[in-house]
């Protein structure tokens, strides 16, 4: 495979654009460096690149691309909206029938607001928190990633923890004071935090099912356990569902776990590919929010019809009955194949996996919370990250991303991968 006119694009960019991505995870810095692959073209579950090379995508854009690429129910909702006017500045019709999906799908959002990103979406509800009970800390799980807002990059993952900045320069001592870190699925660690500073806390921040450092389910209890914690300590929980939201059950983690928050943040899926976020609780806590309350939140981009009707349009196509059946069903053949394949060939690996979701580590044995991650070998999801690249097979290039699935691939896709994995794990 040639990547020649990528590595042309990558010399422009880099000319141009800091570090030649606008977002730190889309470099191949973590992965041995190199040029990242720049695609021209995306329909179902591949992609096409400047060079005329085919993949196999299991990138999904990081998660909002659960339908595939350009699925047609999406793509003539964002024509449609196109051709009516993309941003009015006044409420929208879209808006209401959109809440209101999200309502039904998950009974704790009494009231939702729509905002453009998952950063935003969490940021904010930790300033509502904040008012809603009057005191400053959170508590986060360490390894999991809830944007970019400063607060919340304190033991980061994902992008952060790739690039090996989980705890960002340019967040004051006095901001990251305000947030405690524990680990995931340590309920004896979280109690002891609470213990300690229960009556400064606002809220905690969880990933119900965490995505970025890996797919790391909750251990049976932990949720409800949270849950009865936090609420003792008169503090809000807060579930980051910005990647689990209807990617393994139409519902969310809320739902499949059946635990249920305070607040919510939602993204990626609910826009259907386009910018979106949104975050909504109880109308008790909502009522926090201006103009009926102190805490103030906004934006001229919020609720923009383009979003909105890519979103009630990616959600109808999941509604469909059989399609989280069919993403768990390539899903458990993917994993079949990949442990096979690594048991042939000798190649040390741990693979979580939920539903349409998976993540395979190198050189540990197990992985429930970001240590154990974090001890997973850099350095073979490395050559086995380009080797896949090569064979046409595109994935996240990092060691914390997941494997994402969308209700375009087929059994014939996922053989094919599992051939580039075979020869993969034969050369590492
Ligand atoms: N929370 C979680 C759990 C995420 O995975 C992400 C993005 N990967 C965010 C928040 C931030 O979302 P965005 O990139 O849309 O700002």
């Amino acid at each position: 495979m040639k990547f020649t006119e990528s590595e042309k694009h990558n010399e422009v960019a880099q000319e141009h654009i800091l570090g030649g991505v606008n977002s730190p995870s889309r470099s191949f810095k973590a992965v041995g460096g190199g040029s990242p692959v720049f695609m021209e073209r995306a329909k179902g579950a591949y992609f096409w690149d400047v060079d005329g090379n085919q993949y196999i995508d299991y990138l999904a854009a990081y998660g909002p691309i659960i339908t595939g690429h350009a699925h047609p129910h999406i793509t003539e909702a964002i024509k449609g909206a196109a051709e009516d006017g993309v941003l009015y500045g006044t409420p929208t019709r879209y808006e209401n029938q959109f809440a209101a999906m999200l309502k039904e799908a998950m009974p704790s959002l009494e009231k939702v607001r729509f905002v453009n990103s998952g950063t935003e979406a969490v940021m904010t509800t930790i300033r509502v928190a904040r008012a809603y009970t009057g005191r400053d800390k959170i508590i986060k799980f360490a390894g999991c990633y809830h944007g970019h807002s400063d607060l919340v990059l304190v033991a980061a993952g994902s992008g952060p923890a790739t690039l090996g900045s989980p705890d960002s320069a340019g967040v004051t001592k006095a901001i990251a004071k305000e947030v405690i870190t524990v680990p995931f699925n340590d309920i004896e660690s979280y109690k002891q935090a609470l213990d300690h500073w229960g009556d400064e806390v606002a809220a905690v921040l969880v990933e119900p099912i965490v995505g970025n450092f890996g797919i790391v389910e909750p251990a049976p209890g932990f949720l409800v356990a949270v849950n009865e914690l936090t609420h003792d300590a008169g503090a809000l929980v807060i579930y980051d569902e910005v990647i689990t939201a209807f990617r393994f059950k139409y519902g969310g983690a809320q739902n499949y776990c059946g635990v249920e928050p305070d607040m919510t943040a939602l993204g990626k899926i609910i826009g259907g590919g386009l910018p979106i976020g949104a975050y909504g609780g109880s109308q008790d806590i909502m009522e926090t929010v201006a103009p009926l309350g102190p805490a103030y939140q906004a934006g001229t981009m919020a609720g923009n019809p383009a979003s909105i009707r890519a979103g009630i349009a990616c959600l109808e196509v999941l509604k469909e009955p059989g399609v989280y059946e069919k993403m768990d069903e390539l899903g458990g053949m993917l994993e079949e194949g990949i442990r096979r394949h690594a048991k042939t060939h000798g190649v040390p690996i741990t693979l979580n996996r939920l539903k349409g979701a998976l993540t395979v580590y190198f050189g540990v044995d197990g992985v429930a919370n970001y240590d154990e991650a974090e001890n997973s070998d850099g350095e073979m999801f490395a050559r086995f990250f380009k080797l896949m690249l090569e064979q046409g097979v595109n994935l996240a290039p990092s060691k914390y991303e997941a494997w994402f699935l969308t209700t375009e691939h087929t059994k014939d896709d996922v053989e094919k991968t599992l051939e580039a994995v075979e020869a993969a794990f034969s050369k590492l």
